[in-house]
This record gives C-alpha cells, structure tokens and sequence, in this order.
C-alpha cells in the first residue's frame, strides 16, 4: 500500500503494515487462533472489603468488622462477610436491623449499595441513630466470586430457607436470623427484566409504611416500576405483599414478626444510581422505624 493511506484506514488507527498482516493471513492461521470463550475475571471478596475493613479499623467505636461467620463448601472454608455499626444511642435499646445483599452472585449492586451505605454511615453515624445494623453484604460468597445467581453447590439459596436446607450458606445465616432476633430484615436485589424499581413488603403490618417512603426516596433516582404485575406477583405502586417460599426472612416462629422489606433494583441504569437508589430507601427506611418506635416503643 503506498501512496496516501485512504481515509477509512487513518480513522481506524491500523498502520498499513498491520492491515496487510490481517488481510494476508492464511485461513489455516485463522483457524488456529485460540477461540477460549471470553470469561470475566472471579471476583475478589478481600479486594471488595478492604475499604470496610479499613473502615472498621479506623472507626472501631462505631464499626466492627466481624470476621466469625464461617461454612465449610466442598472441603473449604469460606467467610460469611459481616459488619456491625452501632449507631448514637437513641435513648432506649438499640433497634436490631439485618441487611442483606448478594445472596444471588450475579446481582452485585446490593452488595455494592451496601459499601456505600457503610461508608456513608462511617462519615455520618447519626443517620443510624438508635440502632444496631448487622449488615451482610455478600450473602452468596461463591456466588459473588463466580458472578453466578446460583451458590456454587448449584442451588439458588433464595429458595432455600426455613425448608431444611442442606446448604452451609443458609445454615448459617438462619442462625444468624435467629440468634440476633431482628425486628426488620431488608434485603437488595436487581431485577434485570424489570424498567424500575421496587419491593417485596411482609412481615409486621407497619412494613408497608416503610415501604413506600422508601420507594419515594429511590424515586429522586430511578423510575418506580408502576405495573400492576411484576415477576408474577399482583404488585400495587411498586408494592408487592407475596413472596417466593424460601426467601431469606424471619424465622417462622419469630414473634413479634419484624418488618421484612426486599428492594428490587432495574438492572439497566448506570451503576451510581441503582447505588443511590438503594442507599436512599435504606436511609429513609430506617428514619421512619425510628419515628415509628419513638411514638409506639412496643411495636
Ligand atoms: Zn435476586
């Protein structure tokens, strides 16, 4: 090729010499190329909590980085990942909250809303005022790590309790359901077949409170999905009251029942607003049980 290079090739960037590579190499060439199937890179869970850890490090009047939650898997031992933050006293006994997230590997926004919800926390305690969270950000280690929905013993763990499961993960978070007695359980997903947000309510009859303020304040973020059926449930204002059996949720015989909230995410918007989407309902969630206590301390 000599002469002045045609402007498609400038535009593309290749130097003549390279074209020339391409177009002449034999189809045998071609043919031998390794064809591996593009696959992404397992996540790093330490890589992922550093920025907590440290947290947790520096900030240890407030945050504890609580490394005891462990379960065997095929002969290895994994981390369950969990974080107390104590916030202000708020007068009487601090409020038991779990939060949970990344139970399904392949929905990291939860788990990533959470290290910003901690981090926020970390800078402005008092926004937990009154209240002890127990938040688990990577419910599904394996999962998050193999960016798989499902847990890597094949099951997907959201289905998965108080039915006698044999899974480790949710053996241990069972446990961790019924020794800490929350009285509210919020649990983060992403719906990628969903155009907006929105929640699962049940448990304690004042969720649906909680709910929709919280939906509101996703709302300054993400569209509130407003159909009347979403993922086969009858949904009212983004608001469904059924769930799937097996869900992660109070212990059955738990009384009273605590508020039990999942927020569903869309899948599509760019991350910084699922982000804050989440961390919006989580932080309006948790202001309006605090008034709710504050006026009716027996709920
Ligand atoms: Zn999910």
């Amino acid at each position: 090729m000599d002469g002045s290079a045609p402007a498609w090739l400038v535009l593309s960037g290749l130097r003549p010499e390279t074209l020339h590579l391409i177009t002449s190499m034999a189809q045998s060439v071609i043919d031998a190329l390794p064809t591996k199937v593009f696959a992404p890179a397992r996540r790093s869970i330490p890589d992922l909590l550093t920025p907590l850890d440290k947290q947790a490090a520096v900030d240890s009047a407030n945050m504890v980085a609580d490394r005891g939650a462990r379960f065997r898997r095929d002969g290895q031992t994994y981390e369950l990942p969990r974080y107390v933050f104590t916030g202000p006293k708020g007068g009487d006994d601090l409020i038991r909250v779990g939060i949970f997230a990344g139970i399904h590997g392949d929905e990291p926004e939860g788990v990533y809303a959470l290290i910003q919800f901690l981090s926020l926390l970390g800078r402005r305690p008092e926004l937990a005022a009154g209240y002890c969270l127990f938040v688990y950000p990577v419910c599904n280690p394996t999962g998050f790590e193999d960016r798989t929905r499902h847990a890597r013993g094949g099951k997907d763990l959201n289905r998965e309790f108080w039915n006698g499961s044999a899974e480790p993960e949710v053996r241990l978070l069972q446990s961790e359901l019924e020794a800490r007695a929350f009285q509210g359980i919020i649990s983060l997903h992403t719906d990628d077949g969903s155009h907006g947000f929105y929640g699962f309510a049940h448990g304690a009859m004042l969720t649906k409170s909680l709910i929709e303020p919280a939906l509101q304040a996703a709302e300054q973020f993400l569209p509130r999905n407003g159909n009347e059926t979403i993922d086969g449930f009858r949904a009212r204002n983004g608001i469904i009251r059924d769930t799937y059996p097996g869900v992660l949720s109070a212990p059955p015989k738990a009384r009273p029942r605590p508020f039990q909230i999942i927020l569903e995410t869309p899948q599509a918007p760019p991350n910084y607003l699922k982000e804050a989407a989440l961390v919006a309902a989580l932080r309006m969630i948790l202001a309006r049980y605090r008034e709710f206590i504050a006026y009716a301390p027996n709920l």
